[in-house]
């Protein structure tokens, strides 16, 4: 066999004469792999291969040989998306025998697919008489020119399925847990598997440059990150080190890195070459059942991905199509950020649990998300189509799933659901600029959740009255950093000025748990949630504290401030940090207007210190999401008691009729911040325990809205004070209060 360099180069020149026909392809690979048949197959609609050109086989098939998808060796390779090698084709029990082509004597069979963004446009087969498997070297001669392969036979008309959904491989489904709700309907977006633009080069050694060179910078990156990023770089987080050392031992290889070499020796470009590598690494991570090497394939295809990207040089980041779903394995929160700049809608993260920061930016910027959905990277290819299903489930158990190249009929479904909830979305849209009022006429006021100035936009989209927390941390999770004062309080000023007047709730720092704070290491903890996190860090390091309230009085500036404080437990807690904001609103003038300066209500031991509580605090807001962590014992980031425990629960619901009751007499605003408040039902409830202000992201809140506006409060009242005497032994009271909810019309 002629060497692929050989065989590349041929293949260029007739490529540069124009759109070569693929008759003269045909002929060119068989004479340059000494096969005595090279056929090409089209993918044609409905799921059909027909032979397109051959060399060796009777011209007249040609146009009129057929198979359908999963018939015969071709259809199987178009199905399954591998090569096949095979030393006695028509012995397989797969061959399907079609007499008008005349290839009764050709024994063995190579026949590799030609895929273009994850579908399968052809499949390339060479024959030979002689009953032989073909060499690795012959495989990866025809996967590169199948590679080669994907402009001509488009322009031939070879349609990939496209709108139909044909040409695809199997449908899947892989279940998560709902990270941020919504449902999206698009191609999958890998993170550098782009296919690139130069597929072939004239200069071997060029080319070679450019990979030590693109490999060099690749490496001091991961030097970089090692020693200056990594929080806990050198004494105190030896496993991150480890791992990151591992992932760098990765990067050079020498196995991986040498077939990168021997395709571009073969006449690939450099990015052509690492892309082809990564695809060989892709299939061969399919088969691997060992959980190390898996992780170790994982971390070469992540490899492969940073390389193209460096070899890609600098070019601007491309935008993603319309409807994309990005997978990832891991995704910081920078990365995220230059992901929904370029217009990501749907989020699959395989290591995220709900309340990791991922998901808490992906819930920020309004992002349909699933974590978990484990093997959806190793069997998705870029390009394909998949449903990603985060519906709301009803107490954010791990419902969510992504169905990948799903069959028509299911797509079809998801279209039409997604359709009737733009419609009723529209209907919503109509509540937009009235009051939030129960039908009985009692005043709910909504605000929002936001943890970046961008997000202050939905003020306006949803016509909120104001943010009822916004959560400083965000903006410092995507910056990697805790930014000195002046940056704190330009982001700060941005969000006054932009929510123009309307009330904005400043909580402090929530760090620590898992939203690492940058820069430190994390503090060996059994019990993150529990541990050394939010407040406890501020009150530690006051000066950390200091000069973010610092920032907020700066930014304030003669408007009027309001300051919480987050993971509160004790009264002592609060005055302490209160006691700080005041000392530096001593310091900064002009001062704000007013200053209100409220806890948050997370922890449950602050429900024996109420009356204390309530003299000093001068607004609380309940977090439901911790509060019910800490009620029951039960890690809101678990993905195994997701859905276990209810706010809905007796326990729950007497703890805070016990509270809106206490804050009431006190007459001390009273409101919930939790994610909670932005399901209808949950929020009907709220309402109907007194709760006067409910705080929730922008998806909530014309739901929310509407649900309220269904109910008649006194009469819900009765039956919420009846439900919570008679079913008191019960784990939740979600299902009675939602039949009388769907028998009194309350869309919830
Ligand atoms: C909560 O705990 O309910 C809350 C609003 O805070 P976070 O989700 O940011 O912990
Ligand atoms: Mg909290």
């Amino acid at each position: 066999m002629s060497t692929p360099r050989h065989l590349l180069a041929r293949l260029r020149s007739l490529m540069a004469r124009g759109a070569a026909p693929l008759s003269e392809i045909a002929r060119l690979v068989a004479s340059e792999l000494v096969a005595e048949v090279c056929s090409i197959y089209a993918m044609r609609p409905g799921d059909t291969l027909e032979l397109a050109a051959t060399e060796g086989l009777r011209p007249e098939s040609v146009g009129r040989t057929r198979l359908r998808v999963g018939e015969g060796i071709v259809g199987l390779v178009a199905a399954t998306s591998h090569p096949m090698n095979l030393a006695d084709a028509q012995g397989h029990p797969d061959f399907a025998y079609r007499p008008e082509t005349g290839e009764e004597p050709y024994a063995s069979m190579l026949a590799v697919p030609v895929r273009r963004a994850g579908r399968t446009l052809g499949v390339l087969a060479v024959q030979n008489r002689a009953p032989r498997l073909y060499e690795t070297d012959e495989v990866e001669a025809l996967e590169t020119v199948a590679m080669l392969l994907v402009e001509p036979l488009a322009a031939a008309g070879a349609s990939d399925g496209g709108e139909e959904g044909v040409g695809a491989t199997l449908p899947r489904r892989f279940t998560g847990s709902v990270l941020v709700p919504g449902l999206v309907l698009g191609p999958i977006v890998l993170p550098g598997a782009h296919a690139p633009r130069r597929l072939l080069a004239e200069d071997p050694e060029t080319e070679l440059a450019r990979l030590a060179h693109a490999l060099e910078s690749m490496r001091r990156g991961l030097d970089e990150l090692i020693t200056d990023r990594l929080p806990g770089s050198g004494k105190t987080s030896p496993e991150a080190r480890e791992v990151l050392e591992a992932y760098r031992l990765v990067a050079s290889d020498p196995g991986w890195l040498r077939r990168v070499g021997e395709a571009i020796r073969g006449g690939l470009s450099a990015e052509a070459a690492v892309h082809r590598v990564a695809g060989e690494l892709r299939d061969r991570m399919r088969r691997i059942v060992d959980p190390y090497l898996r992780e170790r394939m994982a971390d070469l295809e992540d490899m492969a991905g940073r390389l193209l990207a460096s070899l890609d040089g600098g070019s601007e980041p491309a935008a993603v199509p319309e409807g994309a779903i990005l997978l990832a394995r891991r995704l910081g929160p920078a990365e995220l950020l230059d992901w929904h700049g370029r217009g990501i809608a749907g989020l699959v993260v395989e290591e995220a649990s709900p309340a990791g920061h991922a998901a808490i930016l992906a819930r920020a910027i309004g992002i349909p998300a699933i974590g978990g959905a484990r093997g959806i990277i190793e069997a998705a290819e870029a390009g394909d189509e998949a449903i990603l299903d985060a519906e709301d489930a009803p107490r954010g158990g791990p419902a969510a799933q992504v169905i990948l190249r799903p069959e028509q009929e299911v797509r079809l479904s998801y279209q039409r659901a997604m359709h009737a909830r733009s419609e009723r979305r529209a209907g919503w849209a109509a509540l937009r600029g009235l009051p939030s009022v129960t039908r009985d006429g009692t005043r709910v006021r909504l605000m929002l959740n936001v943890g970046l100035a961008l997000e202050l936009a939905q003020l306006e989209a949803t016509g909120a009255e104001g943010i009822g927390l916004f959560r400083t941390e965000i903006a410092m999770l995507a910056r990697g950093a805790i930014t000195e004062v002046q940056e704190q309080a330009s982001v700060y000023g941005r969000v006054l000025d932009e929510a123009a007047g309307r009330p904005v709730v400043f909580r402090t720092l929530d760090l620590g748990g898992d939203k690492l704070l940058p820069g430190s290491p994390p503090p060996e903890e059994e019990n993150p949630a529990m541990g050394w996190r939010s407040l406890r860090i501020g009150l530690d390091r006051p000066a950390l504290l200091r000069r973010q309230l610092r920032a907020l009085l700066v930014a304030a500036a003669g408007r009027p401030l309001s300051v919480m404080f987050p993971m509160v437990a004790t009264v002592a807690e609060f005055c302490t940090a209160r006691a700080l904001l005041l000392v530096e609103a001593e310091r900064v003038h002009p001062a704000p207007e007013s200053l209100q300066i409220g806890t948050m209500l997370e922890v449950p031991a602050l429900m024996w210190q109420l009356p204390e509580l309530l003299r000093e605090a001068d607004f609380i807001s309940v977090g439901t999401n911790d509060l019910l962590q800490f009620l029951f014992a039960a890690d809101r980031g678990s993905p195994l008691l997701a859905g276990r425990y209810d706010v809905l629960s007796p326990a729950m619901l007497s703890l805070l009729a016990d509270l809106t009751a206490q804050a009431q007499a006190a007459g001390v605003p009273l409101s919930v911040c939790g994610e909670a408040a932005s399901r209808p039902l949950e929020a009907i409830t709220l309402a109907g325990l007194g709760v006067a202000t409910l705080s929730m992201p922008a998806s909530g809140i014309l739901p929310v809205k509407a649900a309220l506006a269904a109910v008649d409060l006194p009469a819900f009242r009765e039956l919420l004070t009846a439900l919570r005497r008679t079913g008191a032994a019960e784990p939740s009271l979600r299902e009675p209060i939602a039949a009388w909810a769907r028998e009194h019309d309350v869309p919830v």
